[in-house]
């Protein structure tokens, strides 16, 4: 600052060429020849200084200027005002405005004034009457390139610091420790987290010789090292490292050296890793939950196959002539196929609903006769133990509902048959209730009532768990525990919720609470149902039927029971789809039973063919799919793939008759 710059200086002639930007000058000046002067020689001065000079002609105007805060890049100051005088005026002008840019204009007589005006900050000094055009012009283009490049390095100064800061926040703050060392190790810095990783203070691991030895064992500092001086940098390099404290963590080195010595940043990847892992076993375990669940859904499902085989032959069996001891025998054989195919059903249900691949059907049905229905179905077993049963239906419930009926007779079957098995007298009750109801939507409340041996409190919650029995002094009652929890999912899975009361020697009351869009009123039905119980075969019909089963045992069962329904009934069998398509080419057929997992061409395809590909007349023929009951809850593809209606192995000969004779009449008025 001490320098001082002459008008005798000649500014670089190289910087003085091309445009000049304009500046913003002001003058404090009292004396209006001066000023006039002034303004004249920065005109004059030949592109040397492009100014707009404003003038002002008192100390306190012109600082006045200065505080709105207009950029001047030169203040040329009059020290003689008529405001303020002498020295005192600079020093009035730098204390408000220290980093202005001041030129000081002084009389002839007064050139030391000058000088002592630069050495308290003003950039020059000019006096009166002995500057031109030509030194005033230089004399502004220095002091302002001059403050340019001052304020510059000023800048730079302070950016250098900034991010010195900012480093050194990096350092302080970082969790991951980081520590500059020479390469044996000996510390030169390091920040806290190294000495929290570590476990000693910054001083102490300072003083060490090496901290290579508490991180590395001796081969993993070799690998390191060599990498290190080979590449320059090394980058994720993993290790295990021992605490003091005894417990192992997974940590990331990542380094770069420098001509001595290296930086080193150290992360902790524990938790990360341990999630990683705990995410790994958790899939693994899931994966392996799902393949037993396959495989438990697979084995039974093929277990169906010979079971149906032993209970339809059991059945056929049982209408041809026996001896009474003969006739127990082969129904003890059907009574406990029968149980066993339930089990298998059970099992069967629960992988489905635990692998989420069930689908909900929504077809209008009849609640009333629903669940009428149920109590013919299970009237023999109240019979049998003396039990009464107490149906109640709300009136206002609507005659048609929409919502899986077959599922919801499921539940109800589940509940009742429980109600039964564990019930030894009085009754037990059935209650339909209509909680709720919209436009569009019943919610229905389900009680079923006994007067049983109760559960334990205790116990309520677990029942519901799968294989879950509860020991009734000393003895289990028949079955698997399966039949609550799969009621459970069930009405879960269709957003309702199941809840039991009970008390020991009283009864138990199971409750649960499902919502059903409603039907549409009046519509027709379209398949036959269990409702009307007097609904008989016509057992003169005279017909062709094709069966399109592989499964031979499956075969002489489904043939023997149409052939003793319908005497004057043609089976022909196919073994799988290609055969079928070749059969109905040649021979006319009135209805076809189609198995959907065949040989060579599966059901679905078979009948996508027939539908499709085939002459108008064969193309509607009614086809009825056969399938094992898991198929219908994982997915409903029958109507999609142009199958008229379904029957579930091993057959119920009723219905299965019921709808081929439907179907039969169906395509008759057609
Ligand atoms: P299970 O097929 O063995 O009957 P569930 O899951 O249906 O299996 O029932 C589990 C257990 O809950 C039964 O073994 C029985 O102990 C108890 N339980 C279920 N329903 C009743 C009921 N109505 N009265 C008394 N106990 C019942």
């Amino acid at each position: 600052m001490n320098d001082i710059i002459t008008n005798e200086g000649t500014p670089n002639s190289k910087e003085m060429s091309g445009q000049e930007p304009r500046h913003n000058i002001l003058l404090i000046e009292d004396s209006r020849e001066d000023a006039r002067l002034v303004q004249i020689f920065i005109k004059e001065s030949d592109n040397l200084i492009n100014g707009d000079v404003a003038t002002r002609e008192t100390l306190t105007s012109g600082m006045d200027e200065l505080s709105t805060g207009k950029e001047y890049a030169a203040i040329l100051l009059d020290l003689s005002l008529p405001d303020s005088r002498g020295f005192e005026t600079l020093e009035r002008l730098l204390s408000k405005f220290p980093n202005e840019n001041v030129i000081v204009l002084t009389g002839y007589d007064n050139i030391d004034l000058g000088v002592e005006a630069v050495k308290a900050g003003a950039q020059d000094f000019l006096v009166k009457g002995k500057f031109d055009a030509n030194s005033l012009a230089k004399t502004l283009r220095y002091s302002i390139e001059r403050r340019s490049v001052l304020s510059r390095l000023k800048q730079a100064e302070e950016e250098k610091k900034e991010s010195r800061q900012r480093y050194q926040n990096i350092f302080t703050q970082s969790k991951d420790a980081i520590y500059i060392s020479d390469l044996n190790g000996k510390i030169i810095d390091c920040n806290e987290s190294t000495s929290e990783l570590l476990g000693y203070s910054v001083e102490m691991l300072k003083d060490m010789p090496s901290i290579h030895p508490l991180l590395f064992d001796e081969e993993t500092n070799q690998d390191f090292l060599d990498k290190l001086k080979k590449e320059k940098t090394v980058k994720d390099f993993e290790i295990v490292f021992r605490s003091n404290n005894g417990e192992t963590y997974d940590l990331l080195v990542s380094a770069n050296l420098n001509e001595s010595d290296y930086n080193c940043m150290i992360r902790d990847i524990t938790e990360r890793k341990r999630a990683e892992e705990a995410i790994k076993a958790r899939d693994l375990a899931q994966s392996r939950a799902k393949v037993r669940e396959e495989l438990i859904a697979s084995v039974s499902h093929e277990m169906r196959t010979p079971m149906n085989a032993i209970l339809g032959n059991s059945n056929l069996m049982l209408q041809t002539d026996l001896k009474s001891e003969q006739l127990d025998y082969v129904t003890f054989i059907k009574q406990s196929s029968e149980l066993l195919l339930g089990i298998i059903n059970n099992i069967l249900d629960i992988a489905t609903l635990k692998n989420g691949r069930i689908m909900f059907e929504k077809k209008d049905f009849n609640i009333f006769e629903l669940t009428k229905s149920l109590y013919h179905v299970m009237k023999f077993q109240f019979d049998k133990k003396g039990l009464s049963f107490d149906l109640n239906l709300d009136d206002k419930i609507p005659q048609t509902i929409c919502g899986d009926g077959l599922r919801l007779n499921q539940i109800l079957y589940n509940l009742v048959g429980n109600a039964i098995k564990f019930t030894h007298e009085g009754q037990i009750g059935l209650n339909v209730n209509m909680l709720a109801e919209t436009e569009t939507q019943v919610k229905l409340r389900f009680d079923v009532s006994d007067t049983g041996i109760g559960i334990e409190q205790d116990q309520l919650r677990k029942i519901f768990e799968e294989f879950t029995r509860v020991r009734q002094k000393d003895k289990f009652y028949e079955g698997t525990g399966l039949g609550l929890s799969i009621t459970q999912k069930l009405i879960e899975l269709q957003g309702g919720a199941v809840d039991v009361v009970s008390e020991l020697g009283v009864g138990s009351t199971f409750s649960f609470e499902l919502t059903f869009e409603k039907g549409q009123l009046n519509r027709q039905e379209d398949t036959p149902t269990d409702k009307n119980d007097s609904w008989e075969v016509d057992e003169n019909l005279t017909f062709n039927l094709l069966l399109v089963e592989d499964h031979r045992m499956n075969q002489i069962v489904a043939r023997k029971s149409l052939e003793k329904k319908w005497k004057n009934l043609k089976v022909t069998i196919a073994e799988n789809g290609k055969e079928a398509i070749d059969i109905l080419k040649e021979k006319k057929m009135d209805i076809i039973l189609m198995d959907i997992q065949m040989p060579i061409m599966d059901g679905y395809e078979t009948t996508d063919f027939i539908r499709n590909k085939m002459p108008a007349d064969i193309a509607k023929i009614p086809i009825l799919a056969m399938t094992a009951h898991a198929h219908i809850s994982k997915n409903n593809n029958f109507e999609q793939y142009g199958m008229d209606d379904y029957v579930i192995k091993p057959f119920d000969a009723k219905q299965l008759f019921q709808k081929i004779e439907f179907y039969l009449n169906k395509g008759k008025t057609h």
